[in-house]
């Protein structure tokens, strides 16, 4: 088939989208703005909901891009697109008579919320650094020691009004009982605390699995909020919450204290958006044309979105949606 396509990040969605199409006899090219595929999924150790491995789920992926063929351009990030194609930061254009957008998310910056201390006291963690211990195989303290006590903070960065997100990201809920159960795994003796404001399990597995925190791995749910965080004085972190359950106040000393950070529109969109047809939700992920029928597309009849850089998705459902854009292109190129 002829026309070129353009696809924009190589995260799960831009991957499985560019096979897609490859198999199809349509020669993309991936513009990633980092020096690999993989995306933000590449950076997590064991996937919910079964534990598989990445390198069972994600690597495959990235080797049937590089055993098909794609072209791949790499450390390009693109600054603008238009009907016409995409415009990188260097200023460089690159044609294409198809776009799709597949530029995911950012995380959320823990700094943000001064009051739990990330970056400023030891103890403090974020979900991503727990799975970069996992991936280094320690999961410790910063004085090198077993944790044994762990507090994990739920909705950080999220179904917050004060930093401008009251989205729900969805997927942070179901991380915070993945990661509770590893390290629970890992050290047996260690007394977990989940502090929450609602538990929200919304896929297929998701609420076993949080039943089975709870009845097999005796992990502690809370509903509470915790106000702030400050260090001991040998380095442990205190914690100030209240259980609203009970109405009672709760001050409790962990070891370590893990918050569950969620998931940021891409700080392009804006710029995405200045292109006629294209436009950012309310909570600045890029607005597809509509909800049911055509969440792949945009305003923009040759420019399609897949994956997370419209809303939170979990892995599945990204990997899902770059094949429909796929299908779309597809469609679109045999009228
Ligand atoms: C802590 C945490 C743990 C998670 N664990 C799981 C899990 O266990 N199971 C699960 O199903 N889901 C999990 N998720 C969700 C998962 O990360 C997402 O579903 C998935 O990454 C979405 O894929 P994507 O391709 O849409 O976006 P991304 O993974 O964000 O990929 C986007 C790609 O686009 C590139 N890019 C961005 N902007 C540009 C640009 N302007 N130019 C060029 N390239 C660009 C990026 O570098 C990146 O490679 C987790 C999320 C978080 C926050
Ligand atoms: S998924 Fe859970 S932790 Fe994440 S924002 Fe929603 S309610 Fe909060």
């Amino acid at each position: 088939m002829d026309g070129r396509v353009i696809v924009v990040g190589g995260g799960v969605a831009g991957m499985s989208c560019a096979i897609t199409l490859k198999k199809a006899g349509i020669e993309p090219l991936i513009i990633e703005r980092s020096s690999q595929l993989g995306g933000n999924a590449a950076n997590w150790h064991k996937l919910f909901p079964t534990f598989d491995s990445r390198e069972n789920i994600v690597d495959p992926i990235v080797n049937t891009v590089a055993k098909l063929g794609i072209r791949v351009l790499y450390n390009e990030e693109v600054e603008r697109i238009n009907p016409k194609g995409v415009m990188l930061k260097n200023g460089r254009n690159y044609y294409a008579d198809t776009v799709v957008v597949c530029t995911g998310y950012e995380l959320f910056d823990a700094r943000r919320k001064e009051e739990y201390g990330y970056g400023i006291y030891k103890n403090v963690f974020t979900t991503a650094d727990i799975e970069r211990m996992f991936n280094q195989n320690c999961v410790q303290t910063a004085q090198g020691t077993a944790p044994k006590r762990v507090a994990f903070l739920h909705c950080v960065g999220s179904r917050d009004e004060k930093v401008g997100n009251s989205y729900c990201s969805k997927v942070c809920c179901i991380t915070g009982v993945k990661q509770a159960i590893e390290i629970k795994q890992m050290y047996p003796d260690c007394e977990i605390f989940n502090f929450y404001m609602d538990i929200r399990m919304f896929g297929p597995g998701y609420e076993e699995l949080y039943k089975k925190a709870q009845v097999e791995h005796n992990i502690h749910f809370i509903r509470g909020r915790i106000s702030e965080a400050s260090p001991t004085i040998d380095n442990r972190i205190q914690i100030k919450a209240e259980d609203t359950l009970v109405g009672r106040p709760l001050k409790m000393t962990v070891d370590m204290f893990v918050l569950i950070i969620g998931m940021q529109a891409g700080a392009n969109n804006k710029d995405f958006a200045l292109c006629r047809g294209l436009k950012q939700a309310p909570n600045r992920f890029m607005e597809p044309l509509d909800p049911f029928w055509n969440n792949t597309a945009s305003g923009c009849s040759n420019i399609f979105y897949a994956g997370a850089v419209t809303a939170p998705k979990n892995i599945g459902e990204s990997i899902n949606e770059g094949v429909a854009a796929a299908m779309k292109v597809i469609e679109k190129m045999s009228d």
